[in-house]
C-alpha cells in the first residue's frame, strides 16, 4: 500500500494543532476516545445546516434526505463489519448500550437458574455489570476466565470452564487496559461447540483492523463511535437476524411499533424494533464518515502505524528503571499501561505531571477493577495510540517519565503509591 503521509494525515484533525501550557498537545488517550478528522466534522455541520429533519415519517423532501442519510449509514456500518445485512446492525448510544441491551432482552428471556455466563478478567466494567444485573433476576451465574501474568486469556481454564450450563461467552476483542488482543474466532468455535453464543465487545478493536462478523461467526458484536474518530453518543450492536428476531424489545415508545392499541401493541421488524424514540441521526451521519474516512486509509496501514509506535513504546519504557510494563502479551493493540513502583509514584502523580507537559495519558483502573485486583494493583497509568499519533510524541512521553523518575528519586519525600483516589 501507499505509505501514510503523515503530517497531512495529522492536518486533518483540528484538535491536534492544539497548544495547552506552551507545549503541543500530545494526544495518547485513544483508548477513552479518538480525536474526529475534519471529514466527519464537517459531514455533522452539513447535516445540521442543511439536512436536519425528524426521520422516517415525514412525507417531506427534507425528512425523506435525512432518512435517506440514516439508511445510508446503517449500510456503511454492515460494509464495514461484513454484516449480512444491514437490518442486523441497531443503533445504539454505544458499546455500553449495546451490551445492556442484549442482556435485558436476550439474557432475561433466555437465561434460567443455573444457566451460566462466561466472562473474562479482562472485561471491562459494562461488559461485567449487565450481566451481574441479569443474573441477578433470572437465576443465572457468571464464571471468568482467569489471564496469565503477562494479561493473556488462560484457554485452558476456559475450555474447563464450557460445558453444558454454559448459555453466552461475552469477552472483549481487545482489552483497554492491557491491550491484548484475544482470539476471539477460536473462542466463538468452542463455545458453539456446547450450544452457547459469543458476545464480542469490539469497543477496543475496530478501529485498529478489520471486522468480519460473519468470518467470527459471532452472534453479537459491540462497539462506539468515539473510539473509532467519530462522535460520542453512537454506537452499534450487530446481531444474527434470527436472535434479533427472536428477542422482546428493549424500549418500548415510537418508532419501534408496528400497531399500538390501549389493549396491545406489535412490533416493528428489526432493526426499527430496538430502536425506539428519535435516533441520534446527526451521530449515524458523523460515524459513516469516520467508517469511510478510515476505510480510505486502509486497516494494513493502520496496523504497521500504530504497532510501530506500540514497539517503540515498549523499548523505551521497558528501559526506564523503577517503571513495570503491565500486559505484555504477545498480540497487542496499541496500548500500553505501566506502574512505577521505584521511586513509589502513584499513577495520578504520572497523569497529572504528564499533562503539565502536555502530554495526556490515562490514569485509573480504565472501569477495569477485577482486573487490576488481579494485577495487584489499584491503577495504572496507560498510553494508547491512534493513526495521528507520532513516534516523537512516544519519545516525548519517555523522556518525559525519565524526568520525573529522576526528580523525584532527587527529592527526600516519596509520593504516595497508588492513591486509592485514583
Ligand atoms: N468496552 C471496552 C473494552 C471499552 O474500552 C469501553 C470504553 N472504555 C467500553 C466497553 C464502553 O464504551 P462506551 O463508554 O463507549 O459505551
Amino acid at each position: 500500500s501507499v505509505p501514510l503521509d503523515h503530517g497531512a494525515l495529522r492536518d486533518q484533525f483540528p484538535i491536534l494543532a492544539t497548544q495547552l501550557h506552551g507545549r503541543p498537545l500530545a494526544y495518547l488517550d485513544n483508548a477513552a476516545s479518538t480525536q474526529q478528522p475534519r471529514e466527519v466534522i464537517q459531514a455533522v455541520s452539513a447535516y445540521h445546516q442543511q439536512y436536519h429533519a425528524n426521520i422516517h415519517r415525514g412525507v417531506y423532501e427534507l425528512s425523506r434526505n435525512a432518512t435517506r442519510m440514516h439508511d445510508y449509514a446503517r449500510e456503511v456500518v454492515a460494509h464495514f463489519l461484513h454484516a449480512a445485512e444491514p437490518a442486523e446492525c441497531l443503533f445504539t448510544r454505544g458499546t455500553t448500550e449495546s451490551i445492556n441491551l442484549v442482556a435485558a432482552t436476550w439474557g432475561r428471556a433466555n437465561l434460567r437458574p443455573g444457566d451460566e455466563i462466561i466472562l473474562t478478567e479482562l472485561e471491562h466494567h459494562s461488559n461485567i455489570v449487565p450481566w451481574q444485573m441479569v443474573c441477578a433476576e433470572t437465576g443465572a451465574c457468571i464464571r471468568v476466565i482467569p489471564i496469565n501474568d503477562d494479561g493473556e486469556l488462560d484457554l485452558a481454564a476456559y475450555h474447563r470452564l464450557l460445558c453444558s450450563r454454559t448459555r453466552l461467552v461475552a469477552v472483549n476483542h481487545v482489552s483497554n487496559a492491557l491491550g491484548t488482543v484475544n482470539p476471539v474466532r477460536e473462542m466463538i468455535v468452542d463455545a458453539h461447540a456446547v450450544g452457547a453464543l459469543a458476545l464480542i465487545d469490539g469497543a477496543q478493536w475496530v478501529a485498529h483492523g478489520p471486522t468480519d462478523v460473519q468470518a467470527l461467526d459471532a452472534d453479537f458484536y459491540a462497539f462506539s463511535g468515539h473510539k473509532l474518530y467519530g462522535p460520542t453518543g453512537i454506537g452499534v450492536l450487530y446481531g444474527k437476524r434470527s436472535l434479533l428476531e427472536a428477542m422482546p424489545p428493549y424500549q418500548g415508545g415510537g418508532d419501534m411499533i408496528e400497531r399500538v392499541t390501549f389493549a396491545q401493541t406489535s412490533y416493528a421488524q428489526i432493526p426499527n424494533r430496538f430502536e425506539a424514540g428519535t435516533p441520534h441521526i446527526a451521530g449515524a451521519v458523523g460515524l459513516a464518515a469516520a467508517i469511510d474516512w478510515l476505510e480510505a486509509i486502509g486497516f494494513e496501514r493502520v496496523a504497521e502505524h500504530e504497532q510501530g509506535l506500540l514497539k517503540r513504546a515498549t523499548e523505551r519504557l521497558g528501559n526506564i528503571r523503577g517503571l513495570d510494563i503491565k500486559g505484555t502479551a504477545r498480540n497487542k493493540a496499541g496500548v500500553i499501561s505501566w506502574v512505577i513502583s521505584d521511586p513509589p509514584l502513584g499513577t495520578l502523580d504520572i497523569g497529572m505531571q504528564l499533562d503539565l507537559r502536555s502530554i495526556c495519558i490515562r490514569t485509573g483502573h480504565h472501569c477495569c477493577q477485577p482486573l487490576m485486583d488481579r494485577l495487584g494493583v489499584s491503577s495504572t497509568a496507560r498510553a494508547s495510540f491512534a493513526l495521528y499519533n507520532q513516534l516523537a510524541e512516544v519519545e516525548r512521553l519517555a523522556d518525559a517519565l525519565e524526568e520525573i523518575i529522576t526528580a523525584v528519586r532527587a527529592r527526600v519525600v516519596p509520593t504516595a503509591p497508588n492513591r486509592a483516589a485514583d
